[in-house]
């Protein structure tokens, strides 16, 4: 796929900014919002006019009686405006009401018929549309709407990270997985990235924090919900940050060199380098003695999985975590996936000498 810019995102030279409220909730929020974020360096305008709500009964958005005050923010203020869409009426009436960029919503990228519906009704315009990661952490179906969109000749397309959403009690509202951007990027190299903190978040405290790793993820641009009296926001109030609170956390983020050459690192990216050989080294290792282990277990008819071997294996990496400072789950999911790879080796054995 080969991508365009997205001139819009010119006008701000380091990190693109898109930001404004949650939902547009009346002229005059929406006025007064981007009155005071057109002092600032914005290189887009946000404001939801549709709502995916997950219950029924909460504030779905103005609809398209908010269209015109957007509108006006364009014309008042010059800030290029955006809005989300998940219909083909929506996208329609968004271009006719002149919204200068599209986005796909979360929930609407998780669905390919809703993504074809929009990316058929976006067929000969040439309009920039960004897109939200899907709920779920799957990278194919981020790409398939991508794809569809990219299909219909919409070649200005920019990915949004907003995080996943997962069950029970949470940290994040939608925890950032940065392994599926990066794996985008390295597929899509030219593909603007854009991370939304509001929504991973869920919580104003932790706009700033999660900004600064996208960043340091070289994320191309940011879109943080931002509303003058965020705690009586008829949607995400606990997310949305006042536009003072916006221009402190742009101020104090660090922006960080990319030089991939950099002669600072080449000695410890030498020596990582090295650890990762020997560490596959002994990955090599271990697969072997499973397989032979696999051969006894196989002679004296034993089972190839052991419970209480695999509990107590368990249990000495947890101790491992914690002398060496290390993520108990990380390293456990790390440990699971080698010891997932040493079952099927030795199923393998087992099933071989059967035949
Ligand atoms: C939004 O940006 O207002 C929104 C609904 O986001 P998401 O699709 O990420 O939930
Ligand atoms: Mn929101």
């Amino acid at each position: 796929m080969e991508f365009q810019r997205i001139d819009i995102f010119d006008r701000n030279d380091r990190t693109l900014l898109i930001a404004g409220p949650c939902s547009a909730e009346s002229e005059e929020q929406l006025l007064a919002v981007a009155s005071v974020l057109s002092k600032q360096k914005i290189s887009l305008f946000r404001a939801g006019i549709w709502k995916p709500r997950t219950r029924p009964g909460c504030f779905e958005g103005v609809g398209k009686k908010g269209l015109p005050w957007l509108r006006r923010v364009k014309d008042e203020f010059s800030i290029p405006i955006s809005t989300e869409v998940a219909t083909a009426e929506h996208v329609e009436l968004a271009l006719a009401a002149g919204v200068d960029v599209l986005w796909i919503g979360a929930r609407t990228t998780a669905n390919p018929f809703a993504v074809q519906e929009i990316a058929e009704a976006l067929r000969g315009c040439d309009v920039p549309v960004l897109v939200k990661n899907p709920v779920n952490p799957d990278i194919e179906l981020w790409i398939g709407a991508l794809e569809r969109l990219y299909n219909a000749g919409v070649v200005r397309l920019g990915a949004i990270h907003r995080g996943f959403s997962s069950y029970g009690e949470k940290y994040f509202r939608n925890a950032p997985q940065w392994q599926l951007p990066m794996e985008l990027h390295r597929r899509m190299p030219d593909l603007p990235l854009i991370c939304d903190p509001s929504h991973m978040g869920g919580k104003r405290e932790l706009v700033g924090f999660l900004a600064q790793q996208a960043l340091d993820l070289n994320f191309d641009g940011l879109m943080i919900e931002t509303h003058c009296n965020p705690v009586c926001a008829l949607s995400d109030a606990r997310q949305q940050v006042t536009p003072d609170e916006l221009a402190l956390i742009m101020d104090r983020l660090v922006h960080r060199s990319i030089d991939v050459d950099a002669t600072d690192f080449i000695s410890y990216r030498k020596r990582i380098d090295e650890i990762d050989e020997a560490i596959m080294e002994l990955l090599v290792k271990r697969m072997q003695v499973a397989r032979e282990i696999a051969e006894v277990k196989r002679e004296k008819g034993h089972a190839v999985f052991q419970p209480c071997r695999y509990n107590g294996t368990m249990q000495r990496y947890a101790e491992f975590c914690e002398k060496g400072k290390l993520d108990a789950d990380a390293i456990k999911s790390i440990f699971e996936a080698i010891h997932s790879e040493s079952i099927r080796q030795q199923l393998c054995i087992v099933n071989d000498n059967k035949e």
